[in-house]
Parts: structure tokens; sequence; C-alpha cells
């Protein structure tokens, strides 16, 4: 082995905050909620369901490869809609998978065996690791417009004029709600354009749902998009991911659906994507499935499911708010708005490397690049993209975290 691969631009954030000694550092790279206390948090929710499950005994047998049936039929109908005919008429096939990036892998394998020659559209920013999902499994990709640094907003023209240069019957990979890294979604509206261009196009949308729940804290607003598309009656795929909303991350809970044109479809689509699964990993894990078929399925956890995910939401809002309220105040000059009208966890804050393409904490290759600045000076770790996640700050770091992008623009 002649090289050797540099650390995960995501992951790698953390392991080069572990290793700074200064007391006043922050890691906002990776996407995990944190406490006011910049904590950890286990929701009071998947405490109980694991004592209920503990007191049930159920075993450690191995899951049929398709995974739990109970997780199956729940999380499609928390994806979906409970009344939702694609589901009543037997439409939707789910498969749990190892969380959202497992789900994405299985679809992507799907794709590259069944759908040869169809290129895969990102957008352009995405979530880093779908271009590795992709590549690995073997399916080329290409990026579509989608994040107009002018407005810090979403570049509509731009993403719908490249999806529709896009030869007919493309895939269209999609953030759900929250898009990742900007925060900047389409609004119903545009979704609506977006929906008619894919069915005219035969175009095959892919939703990425990692933060349902977890962007405005409801369940259904969040889940607009896909059930839009669905309801219209257009195929789509949907990765599903438990590592935010129920705080679950190291489980490894999410699923893989296929909303298609009937229900015969949808049973030769399972068989095909257990063959897949069969061969990746064989079946997936059962802990965090049964938490979240169990806080899914019984009422009063559900309820109080929904509020814990009210109140993360509702935190990482008052931070946005309070590092709003703080820029402007060191810097009125300056619009600052675009924080607060980006939603979810992440903020976009055009902090960027410059030409800086193989940055890393602690060693630019620029000496003077902005981001590197908010790290080598401030302690404040963030992506090289210019992305913080503002699960992982506090109220009480904000204003030092105001002043370090308020300096940081200026290098
Ligand atoms: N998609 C997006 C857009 C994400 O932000 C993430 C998590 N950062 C994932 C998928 C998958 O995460 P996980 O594998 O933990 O579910």
């Amino acid at each position: 082995m002649e090289y050797a691969e540099p650390p995960d631009p995501i992951l790698g954030v953390t392991e080069a905050y572990k290793r700074d000694t200064s007391p006043d550092k922050l890691n906002l790279g990776v996407g995990a909620y944190r406490t006011e206390e910049l904590q950890p948090y286990m929701l009071e929710v998947v405490k109980k369901a694991e004592r209920i499950m503990i007191d049930s005994e159920d075993n450690k047998e191995y899951l049929p490869i398709e995974g739990l049936a109970d997780f199956n039929k729940a999380t499609a109908e928390l994806l979906l809609g409970k009344d939702n005919a694609a589901i009543r008429e037997g439409r939707v096939t789910t498969l749990q998978s190892l969380s959202g990036t497992g789900s994405l892998r299985v679809g992507a394998a799907f794709i590259g065996k069944f759908l040869p020659g169809r290129t895969v559209y990102l957008s352009n920013p995405t979530w880093g690791n779908h271009k590795n999902i992709f590549a690995d499994a073997g399916v080329e990709w290409k990026e579509y417009r989608y994040f107009d640094k002018a407005t810090i907003g979403l570049d509509f023209e731009g993403m719908t004029a490249d999806l529709e240069a896009a030869p007919d019957g493309s895939i269209a990979v999609l953030h759900g709600c929250a898009h990742n890294p900007t925060g900047v979604d389409p609004t119903r509206e545009q979704w609506g354009a977006i929906a008619d261009l894919c069915e005219r196009k035969g175009h095959l949308p892919f939703f990425d749902v990692a933060y349902q729940g977890f962007a405005s804290g409801s369940l259904d607003d969040d889940a607009w998009a896909p059930r839009f598309f669905a309801n219209r009656g257009i195929e789509i795929m949907v990765a599903q991911s438990y590592s935010k909303n129920l705080g679950l991350y190291a489980e490894r809970v999410g699923a893989i659906n296929f909303v298609l044109a009937d229900a015969a479809a949808a049973k030769r689509v399972l068989s095909q994507i257990k063959r897949i699964a069969r061969a990746l990993y064989s079946n997936p894990p059962v802990h965090g499935a049964r938490i979240a078929s169990t806080v899914i399925s019984r009422p009063e956890l559900f309820a109080e499911w929904n509020t814990e995910m009210d109140e993360m939401a509702g935190r990482i809002k008052s931070v946005r708010q309070l590092l709003y309220d703080e820029l402007t105040k060191l810097e009125p000059s300056r619009d600052w708005s675009f924080v607060t009208r980006q939603i979810g966890m992440f903020s976009f804050t055009g902090l960027s490397p410059k030409q800086a393409r193989t940055w890393l904490p602690g060693r630019c290759s620029l000496p003077c690049c902005n981001v590197e600045n908010m790290t080598q000076k401030h302690h404040v770790y963030m992506t090289k993209d210019g992305r913080i996640s503002l699960a992982g700050l506090s109220a009480a770091k904000t204003p030092a975290l105001a002043a370090a992008i308020v300096d940081s623009f200026k290098v």
C-alpha cells in the first residue's frame, strides 16, 4: 500500500479537536446533538424503551435479512404517514439497514446493479459521504447547482436547469429536509416544480431523510417533501436515519424504502435488496431497531419522543437566534440574516478555505485562510467548507463564536 488516506473531512475534525488542549476549544464539526452543557444527550424515551426491552427478555437471534418486521412497518408509516395509500396498496418496500449511510449504500448498490448507465445527481454542495457512497458502489455521480453564494440561499434556477439538462431517467439525490451542509431547503412551491420536472424527465428521486423531526420539531412537517412526491404517484427511493432524531448514532438504525407503482414491483425489489444486503452485511443489528419500533408504536412513548425532539430542535433554534444577535451586535454593517433563515443542525457560514483544497485542521496548505483562523486562533473546529454544527454550540459559548467568526472574516 503506497498511499495513506487523509483523515475523513468530517470525522477527522473531531480527531483534531481531541488533540487540542485549549480550555476554550469548541467542536462544531460533526453533526451530533449536545446539551447546553455540551454533553451528549441520551433521550429519556430511549432509556424507557430499553427498560421495556430488558423486561421483555427478547433474544439476540439473527434478524431476517430485511430486518425487524415491526420496525420496518413503523418506519415506513413514520415516513409516509399512517394512512398512506402506497402502504395500504402494498407498493412500499422497506429494508432495515445500517442507519442512513448503510441505507444509502444499499440503494446505491441497487442503482449500480439494476439501473446501469444512469447517473446520480448530487447537490453541490452535499454531505461529503454521498460521493464516497455512490463512488464505492461503482455508480457515476455528477453535481447539480444548489447553493447561491451571493444570497446564501437556494440557487433554484441553477438546480432546475441542471436537472433539466440531465439525461432523462437520471437519479436525483434530494435532501428530505434540513439540507446538509447549507441548511437551505426548497419552499413547498419549489418542491412542486422539482416534482413536475422529475415526472416529466422520468428522473428517479432518491430522498435522503436524516433529520425527520429534527429540523422543525415536527415529524410530519419534515417528511413533507417525500410524502408529496409519493402522493403524486412518483416512484421514489428514501433512505432514513434515526441517528439524530432518536440520538441513536452508534446503534446504526435506519431503512431504505422504495415507493413503487405496484405491489408486484415492491415484492421484486425487496427480493433484490435482500440479495444486496446479504452480501454486504448479512442482516442488520437488532437493538436499535427494537428501541425505535418500541418508541414509535407505543403512544405514550411516541408523545414523549415528540416533546424531546421539539426541545432539541428548539435549543438549536435558540442558539441560532443568539448567534445572529451576537454577530449583528459585533458587526452591524453585515447582513447575518442567513443564520436564522437556514434550518436544521447546521449553519453554512460563508467562511471558506479559499483554494486550500487539501485543508486539514492544523495543516492548512495556505497560511491565512479564514477557516484555519477559526481553528488555529480561536480553537473552533469546523469542516473546511465553512459549515458549523449549531447542535454543538451552547448559549454560553455563542459570544466567543461570534467574535471568532467576525475576526475570521477579516483574514
Ligand atoms: N445523510 C445526511 C445528509 C447526513 O447528514 C447524515 C448524517 N450526518 C447521514 C445521511 C447519515 O448518517 P447516519 O449514517 O449516522 O445515519
